[in-house]
């Protein structure tokens, strides 16, 4: 089945019970077990399994190519629970520019615990091929990455990876499993934050590890998720499930405004650098074009004037809203420079934006006034 139909129907029965279209909310934190112990249905307690979970991990296994899912409370869950499935003593290549609390959990708590972790610019193989080690046992990707959008070529880390008898992971959170399909290049698993794009209302936490195989490594994660217990709730599952459904025609408007925009910026007076894999000039656009279906609805630009010019900016916006986080209808921007803090590399005057589903001429006079 085609994209649009998986998203419309994987993971979703009619209710057997009461003939329900839309799934029940299943809040119950147990399940009545037969007289010899056994349950049949195979839910015993809500931190081993529920329906709505069930349901949510099929859909997200299917729309990534994948043959098992694991839905963690988030997407730092979700990665926290894949580096937690390595062994102390591992070694892990990760990407300089990584979403900043992947940075963070690696550095406060995973390096501490015993993984060894080298940061490389991933865009960059001969650097990447170098920083391999006898123990590297994980090189983990993230395409476009945060806030510059630099593209990896997930196929080849993947090979260099699978040289090494490493596993890829890749954080697909800003592509969307629309966008992009790591596992089809070669990756051995995907993780996003459910937060983003998924959910796609900015009203849900939530997180996924998706696997190629039910191997070893996976079974591990999923040991951690149910033991550890940073399981999506049934209501949140529910609602990403239900994001899930419009996911790819959002992703195609997203895509469609964001390109507007991107194109409208990389040609205003104001603004001296703009970021966005769609654009012919950008560095990675070639191989987005090779791995990517759809280039999504994130994009960085840089102001002329430095900092306190790009706050002016920011601050004269009308439509769009200043906060955190990407993947809602609504678009958002965010100066990622104070919110990274004082080692951030990234530049004081960008501003990076979530192109939500307005319609883009109203984006564009809300951009032209705040910058004039
Ligand atoms: C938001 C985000 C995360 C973390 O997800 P949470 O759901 O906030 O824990 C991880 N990776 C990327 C690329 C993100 O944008």
């Amino acid at each position: 089945m085609r994209i649009e139909t998986l998203a419309v129907h994987a993971g979703h029965r009619i209710d057997p019970a009461t003939g329900a279209v839309t799934p029940p909310i299943y809040l119950s934190t147990t399940f009545e077990r037969q007289v010899d112990g056994s349950y049949p249905q195979g839910y015993s307690y809500i931190r081993d399994n529920n329906p709505n979970r069930e349901a949510l991990e099929e859909c997200l296994a299917q729309l990534e190519g994948g043959v098992a899912a694991a839905a963690f409370s988030s997407g730092s869950a979700a990665t926290m629970g894949v580096f937690q499935a390595l062994t102390p003593g591992d070694h892990v290549i990760a990407p300089e520019d990584a979403y900043s609390g992947t940075s963070y959990l690696l550095r406060e708590i995973l390096i501490p615990w015993g993984l060894e972790v080298t940061f490389v610019d991933m865009t960059n193989s001969t650097k990447v091929s170098a920083a391999i080690q006898p123990n590297t046992k994980l090189i983990w990707v993230e395409t476009p990455s945060n806030p510059m959008l630099k593209i990896t070529d997930i196929s080849k880390i993947s090979d260099l990876a699978h040289q090494a008898n490493a596993l890829c992971v890749c954080d697909n959170t800003w592509a969307s499993p629309i966008g992009q399909n790591p596992l089809k290049n070669g990756a051995d698993l995907v993780v996003h934050s459910t937060t983003k794009y998924l959910g796609g209302h900015s009203d849900v936490l939530g997180g996924v590890a998706i696997s190629k195989v039910e191997d070893d490594f996976f079974n591990k994660v999923k040991t951690i998720h149910k033991a550890g217990g940073a399981v999506a709730s049934p209501f949140d599952c529910w609602l990403v499930l239900r994001g899930i459904q419009t996911l790819p025609y959002r992703m195609r408007a997203h895509t469609e405004n964001a390109s507007k925009i991107a194109t409208f910026l990389s040609e205003h007076p104001q603004v001296e650098a703009v970021y966005y894999p769609g654009l012919k000039q950008h560095p990675g656009h070639e191989i987005a074009a090779s791995q990517m279906q759809l280039f999504g609805g994130m994009l960085s630009f840089q102001v002329k004037g430095g900092r306190d010019r790009a706050f002016a900016v920011v601050g004269k916006l009308k439509l769009v809203t200043r906060a955190t986080s990407l993947g809602g209808v609504e678009s958002l921007i965010e100066h990622r420079a104070s919110i990274e803090g004082k080692e951030t590399k990234t530049p004081e005057n960008l501003l990076r934006m979530s192109v939500g589903l307005e319609n883009v001429e109203d984006l564009i006079e809300d951009l032209i006034e705040a910058l004039d």
